[in-house]
Order: structure tokens, then sequence, then C-alpha cells
């Protein structure tokens, strides 16, 4: 008899976008004349700039050439990609990486996803709450969650409190993790680790000879110089972490699919008898046997995100969304939310009003405003009481919908 993982049957059905798309079918289907304005998914709604469309061309007329034509491509990735990443998003902040140290991939769910492979299931996770769900579900689906799901919560994970007087930020636990879980710009919360943050968990990682993951999909909207935009700002860090990125909001790829991990040389964790391992080795060779390598149209596309044009254009688009979070963030102000995120982030994350529920207030907003957001509780049992606007969305739509908001209150 052929057995499944047995994990999959803990792993709870993620029923969150296909409960707001029931209830958003519903409420169009009975009111069919209704505006509806989504900022409930954080997808990109911009499309990708001028350069990356030349680029993918050019690649497109070459792979239709037998002269110039590409197979298989690298399974770390090109070497025109990989410089362009090191000299634009490292060298040029003062953080010295080799390209070996980085790995191409098709988007940073899948690499975050994937990268549990190459530890043991008997590692302590920690994970914040709320938080991007992925996170967890890969780790319950390599069996390092436990079997008891309680209130929201998993029985092997430690929960990393987020609370609202710290920014949101993750705090520290008191129990000692081996793989721990950051985000920053964060989803859904919008909150941002400062430099003095990120040096504390560094050292934690340290002493306690733990690794963090360290997940900048939305680097590319941190406006404060000030916040580092990697986790390598930090010194010794590269000792401690991995880092992944995304050309998905960053670029507008998230139909394109490019994105990359880094891994240090200097990061390494230990075989049962406590000799050393390269995470560098493990991941090329895990990325060797079950990768084929992005394609060289999509390399091609995101090397034009680093061109001077390639610059202009997604910086533009950038200020575009984030433009919209900055009418979202004062509108939601103006009407009397206690409202949060938005500034290095695409995310507003706010309050419901006279202690709702997420869903209550999901409701509220459908029905007497035809705005679709997404409800805290989505992202874990801590967002209860909270709801996640995103800023991609067109700015005529978010004028609307905020201007509807206010008249709400
Ligand atoms: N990490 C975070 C925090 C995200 O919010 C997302 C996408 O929404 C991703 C990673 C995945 O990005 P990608 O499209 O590169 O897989």
């Amino acid at each position: 008899m052929v057995q499944i993982n047995g994990n999959f049957k803990a792993l709870s059905e993620n029923y969150l976008f296909s409960e707001i798309a029931q209830k958003v079918t519903a409420y169009k289907a009975n009111n069919p004349d209704a505006d509806v304005i989504s900022l409930g998914i954080g997808d990109v709604t911009e499309p990708l700039c001028e350069s990356v469309i030349d680029a993918m061309h050019e690649a497109v007329d070459e792979m239709a050439n037998r002269a110039t034509f590409r197979g298989y491509a690298p399974a770390c990735g090109y070497d025109f990609l990989k410089n362009a990443i090191l000299e634009n998003d490292y060298t040029s902040r003062g953080i010295s990486l080799s390209s070996d140290e980085i790995f191409i991939g098709d988007g940073a769910k899948s690499s975050l996803g994937h990268f549990g492979d190459i530890f043991s299931v008997d590692n302590i996770v920690a994970i914040s709450d709320p938080v991007y769900p992925v996170y967890i579900d890969a780790n319950v689906m390599e069996g390092r969650a436990g079997w008891l799901l309680s209130n929201g919560r998993w029985s092997n994970i430690i929960y990393l409190e987020c609370p609202p007087e710290k920014d949101f930020a993750a705090q520290i636990p008191e129990r000692r993790a081996d793989i721990i879980y950051l985000c920053s710009p964060n989803n859904p919360t919008g909150s941002v680790f400062s430099r003095q943050q990120l040096a504390r968990w560094v050292e934690y990682a340290k002493k306690q000879k733990s690794i963090i993951l360290f997940d900048a999909a939305y680097e590319a909207f941190i406006s404060d110089p000030a916040i580092p935009r990697s986790i390598y700002e930090i010194e010794g860090a590269k000792e401690v972490a991995a880092e992944f990125r995304s050309f998905s909001k960053t670029a507008g790829f998230t139909g394109v699919r490019c994105g990359y991990s880094i891994v240090p040389k200097e990061l390494v964790a230990y075989d049962g008898n406590g000799m050393a391992v390269s995470l560098n080795a493990l991941w090329r060779r895990h990325q060797s046997a079950k990768f084929n390598g992005t394609g060289y149209i999509i390399q091609r596309a995101a090397q034009a995100v680093y061109s001077e044009e390639g610059k202009q254009q997604t910086a533009k688009t950038i200020a575009y969304y984030m433009n919209n979070a900055k009418t979202i963030l004062k509108g939601l102000k103006y009407a009397g939310f206690k409202a949060y995120g938005g500034i290095n982030a695409p995310y507003i994350w706010l309050e419901t009003p006279n202690n709702m529920t997420s869903w209550a207030f999901f409701d509220k907003l459908l029905n007497e405003c035809q705005i679709v957001g997404t409800p805290g509780i989505g992202f874990g049992p801590s967002g209860e009481g909270y709801f996640r606007l995103t800023a991609f969305a067109k700015a005529e739509n978010v004028e609307k919908a905020i201007e509807r908001i206010k008249k709400l209150i």
C-alpha cells in the first residue's frame, strides 16, 4: 500500500484566501453593480517596466537562433545575474560576498519553502505570530511542527511575540531555537527591524549556535536609510544567517518568477558528531539535485532591473505603491484607526475598531464600503483584532477606498 507523507494530514487547509474569494463572489452576485475595490491580496498591479520587457524580447530572439540558443541554465544561476546582484545589492552597500554565495531561484517562496530540506527534522523552529504562513506550512510538511495544533499554534514551534508596543518586531524567545525565521520589511505587519534589533538577533544566534533565515522580499520598499536592507549589514551575520530576496515585488515579477538566496560560506550547521558542515555546499547540492535553474529569459529580465533605466523605472513603480501606502495610512489615521506599517513596506496593519474580530471587520468593510482586505487572523492567532491592507492597487482605487472608509467612521 502506498503511504502518504503523514505530515500532510497534520497540515491545516489554508482557507483564508478561498474564504475571502467566496465572500466576495457572493457579495458581487447579490450586488452586481457594486464597485468592489481589492486591497487584499499581496500581488502587484503595475506591469513590468520597459527595460525588463526589452531584455525579455531580446532573450526570446536569442532563444530563436541556433547560435545563441540556451538549454538548461546553471542550477544556481548565470554569472551575469549573480554579478549584477553582487554589485548592486551588496558590494555597493559595503557587504562583501562572492558570486558562489548567491543562488538564483524562481522566487523567495520556493527557496524558503525548500531550505528546510537541508536541516534535521529535530531542530526547533521559531516563527513570529502573526506571520507569512509559508514558513509554518513548510515546517509542518517536513515534520518539525509537532502533531498538536492548539489555538492556532503548533506544539513544537516556538512562536515569537510581536507586540504592538514594540512596533510588531519579533521578540527574542526565552527558550533556545535552532532555526529562526525573520522577515523585514514584514508581511503582514509592515514593520521593519532597526539595526539594533537585528544586531540583537545576530548576537542571540551566535550565542545559541542558531541559524536565522532572513526574508528580505520587500527590502526595495525601505525608504529610511537607517533601516538595514540586508542582514549582512550587521557584523557577524554571515556566520549565522541566510538571506532570501525576490524580484516579485521589487520589479513586478510575481508572474515571471525570479528570486535569490544568499548562503555565505561561513554559515555552518552541525552533523550528528558535532562536526561543522557548510550550508553553502548543502544548498548547492540540494539545488543541483532538485532544481534545474531559472530560465535564461527570466534571468536576463532580472538582470535588466539593475540597468540604469531599469533602476529608475522600478523605483518609479515602487514610489507609486508607496504613495498608495501613504494615502492609506493617512486616511486611516484621519478616520481614527490605529494603523501601522506603510512607511518602509507596502502593507498597512490596522487595529479593528471596537474590538471587532478581524472577520467581522472584513464583512463590515465589504458590505458597507465595498473594500476587500485580509483579516489578521489569517496570519496567526495574534493577528486577531487586526486587518491588513495592501498598497498594491491602482492609485485612483486607493483614493476612492479611503474616501469610503472616512465616511464609514
Ligand atoms: N516572503 C514574503 C514575506 C512574502 O510576502 C512573499 C510573497 O507574498 C514571498 C516571500 C514570496 O515571494 P515570491 O513571489 O518571490 O515567491
